[in-house]
């Protein structure tokens, strides 16, 4: 489904963030970036979302490439690591949102019942008139994987989502994430540096260091070091 093929990224400092990364991702899996701090995990993202340009390379969904094309046409969910909910919106208007705007935009009645069947199925209907401020964090994490997939995305891309939350959260959230997903069928990407994380949740790890895929395996086949 998701096709990446010798991407390279110069930035405009002149270092080379990734060399010749290549990978495939199949319709419906759940595959994790792993690596450390630094190795490329959010270059790739900011690439897949159309945020940042390849100095080289391909990205293709479906056998189309899009690397020329808008994030504004592509429908990809973006879940970032500080959730950036829109602090004055409530929970629905901030789920509604990327329904009431740009190559999304629906009917308002069409907007509103989508929403609540996201909310239903995220576990937020009874916090839908709260604002960001007043949530937990695992609360606006369910807000922002709600707002990504009201558009129905082709892809689910999340970078570190968990890093914000503590440790108990952390636990259950990924598995709440993992069953989301499947739920859904949802192509999802999830950055992490996190090995125990990474084995944890994905169907398929790419496991890269300094901007190289290293290894790119099932959890079960992966060898990481001790
Ligand atoms: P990760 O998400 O794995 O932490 P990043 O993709 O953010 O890694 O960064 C990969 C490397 O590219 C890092 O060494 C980082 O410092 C560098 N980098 C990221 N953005 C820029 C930029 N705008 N200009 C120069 N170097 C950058
Ligand atoms: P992440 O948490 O994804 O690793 P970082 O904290 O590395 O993100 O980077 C945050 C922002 O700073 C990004 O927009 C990235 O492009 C930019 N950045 C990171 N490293 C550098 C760098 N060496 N030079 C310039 N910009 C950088």
């Amino acid at each position: 489904m998701i096709e990446v093929t010798n991407l390279n990224k110069v930035y405009d400092n002149g270092f080379e963030a990734l060399k010749s990364v290549s990978f495939n991702i199949d319709k419906g899996d759940l595959v994790c970036l792993l690596g450390p701090s630094g190795c490329g995990k959010s270059t790739i993202l900011n690439m897949i979302a159309g945020l940042l340009q390849p100095t080289n390379g391909d990205i293709a969904f479906d056998g189309k490439s899009i690397v020329h094309t808008e994030p504004k046409d592509r429908n990809i969910g973006f879940v970032f690591q500080n959730y950036s909910l829109y602090p004055h919106m409530t929970v629905l208007q901030n789920v509604m949102f990327p329904l009431s705007v740009g190559n999304h935009k629906v009917d308002k009645k069409v907007a509103l019942a989508t929403a609540e069947k996201y909310m239903k199925l995220t576990k937020i209907s009874d916090i839908r008139d709260k604002r960001p401020g007043q949530l937990s964090g695992g609360q606006q994490q369910r807000v922002a994987i709600t707002r990504a997939l009201v558009q129905n995305p082709q892809v689910l891309l999340l970078d570190e989502p968990l890093s914000n939350l503590d440790a108990r959260l952390r636990l259950s959230i990924r598995e709440e994430i993992r069953r989301l997903v499947k739920e859904v069928g949802i192509t999802t990407i999830f950055v992490t540096h996190d090995q125990e994380e990474a084995l944890s949740i994905s169907d398929k790890i790419i496991l890269l260091n300094d901007g190289v895929v290293q290894q790119d395996d099932d959890p079960q086949k992966l060898y990481l070091e001790p």
